[in-house]
Parts: C-alpha cells; sequence; structure tokens
C-alpha cells in the first residue's frame, strides 16, 4: 500500500518525470540508445537534428575537455508533447536530472538548434558528474547557466575569452538600461530567485551569469572548470573552489 501511494504521489507531483522514465512505453520511436522521437517526425527533420546534436556535442567536449554526459534524449514535435515531457511550454529545450541518477534532454523541434541543445547538454554534463543531490546543494543558478550561455551562442557568439566577457558587459548593460536595475549574485542563486521574476527580470538574471562566469573563465581558463567541478564532486564547497582558483591564478 505504501508503494502504491508512492508511485501514485510520485506522479502526480512529477508527471513529466514519470513520462520520461517511461518513455520506452510510449509511442514515441527509439531510434539509438538514447534517443527518442515523436512518432510523427519525418526522417529529414531528423537528419538534421542529429547534425545539431553532433555540433553540440563538439561544443561540450571544448569546453569541458571530453564529454561524460549520457541524458536520454526525447525530441518532441509539438507544444502539447513538449508539456507532458518537460512540465513547461517556454523555450524549446529543457534537462531533468533524478535523483537515481537517470537524465533525460527534452527538445522541441520547434525552434530548435545547435545552441538550444548546447545549453542543455551543458546542464546536463555537470549533473552527470556532480549528480542530483550535489548539484541542488552546491550549484548556484547563476554558475549553471552561466556556464550553458558559453556553448549558447544566442547572445554572445565569440569564444574569445575576453572578448565573450566584454560582449556580456554590453549585454547586462543593455537590459538593464544602462545599469539602472542590477541584480547581485546572491538574489539569482536558487533557480526560484533566477526564474521567478518578469521576462526582463529572468534576461537580466541570463545577462548578468553570462557576464559573471565569462569574467571568471578570463581570468583562470576554461580548463579549470573540470578540476572546479571534481573538487565539488570531492566533497568542496563552491563557493571556496570558485575563489580559490580565481586568487591563484592572479597571484601566478
Ligand atoms: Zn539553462
Amino acid at each position: 500500500m505504501t508503494s502504491v501511494a508512492l508511485v501514485v504521489s510520485y506522479y502526480v507531483l512529477f508527471p513529466h518525470l514519470w513520462y520520461c522514465q517511461w518513455i520506452d512505453y510510449s509511442d514515441f520511436k527509439k531510434v539509438k540508445s538514447n534517443l527518442y522521437i515523436s512518432p510523427t517526425t519525418p526522417s529529414k527533420h531528423l537528419q538534421k537534428v542529429n547534425i545539431s546534436i553532433e555540433e553540440a556535442h563538439k561544443r561540450i567536449g571544448d569546453l569541458w575537455g571530453k564529454s561524460v554526459g549520457d541524458a536520454t534524449v526525447i525530441l518532441c514535435e509539438s507544444t502539447e508533447q513538449y508539456h507532458r515531457y518537460c512540465n513547461s511550454d517556454e523555450g524549446a529545450g529543457c534537462s531533468i536530472g533524478t535523483p537515481w541518477g537517470a537524465s533525460f534532454i527534452v527538445l522541441n523541434l520547434n525552434g530548435l538548434n545547435t545552441d538550444v541543445i548546447a545549453h542543455e547538454m551543458c546542464h546536463d554534463e555537470l549533473f552527470t558528474r556532480l549528480g542530483w543531490w550535489k548539484t541542488i546543494r552546491e550549484i548556484p543558478q547563476w554558475f549553471n547557466e552561466g556556464l550553458a550561455l558559453m556553448v549558447d551562442y544566442r547572445f554572445v557568439a565569440t569564444s574569445d575569452s575576453v572578448q565573450r566577457y566584454l560582449d556580456y558587459k554590453d549585454e547586462c548593460s543593455y537590459v538593464s538600461n544602462g545599469g539602472q536595475t542590477v541584480l547581485n549574485l546572491k538574489e539569482i542563486s536558487s533557480f526560484h530567485g533566477f526564474f521567478n521574476g518578469s521576462e526582463n527580470h529572468v534576461m537580466l538574471a541570463y545577462m548578468t551569469s553570462g557576464m559573471e562566469v565569462s569574467r571568471w573563465l578570463a581570468v583562470v581558463g576554461e580548463k579549470k572548470i573540470a578540476l572546479l567541478v571534481h573538487q565539488i564532486a570531492e566533497g568542496h564547497h563552491f563557493q571556496d573552489v570558485y575563489q580559490q582558483l580565481e586568487q591563484k591564478n592572479k597571484r601566478n
């Protein structure tokens, strides 16, 4: 009885997780071990998506050194399907990590491109290396989103570290009307603080995150991303390692 109650509450609380977990029993087609597509998706669309997935993988490998994320990708074709698997109508992609380690990237064909896929893959890469608990406990939302922006060229398309920082600084200044509404990092550390607000607030939260992470990367270098995450996985706290790596680099 208890387990039935647990299963029922799991379905009620997290229906999208339920649908993702049981994708094998849906009408979605399994085209690879970790790729499922809507039954109505034409093969020409699938080819395009496959090319974008490859390109996104390459961006993750370039940023992280190598890619260890292995999320199950669920490619939807309608808003209805996307809502069922992602529990959101926003954007063209989302990533979902579970406490038991499985992870999913849900994509919507409408509006899909390499930037969207790489962005979600970056979230998944972090999740895979840290696990559910440490990602939630240790990683500020601004770092998670800022890092994902480094492989998502929708706002800033350069990979030159100094120029990238300057471009995010410009974007921030533009969204904040020349610095009239500034967000500090503490305010956007939690999921709620980051996403709960007007469209302008969320956009400023993204740009502030992009500016901070690109600033840090311009100082420490991209090779330090894997090291930072490794040390957190070993039990160190985010804030300590983040600051130590920067100070160490300044001393050198
Ligand atoms: Zn994101």
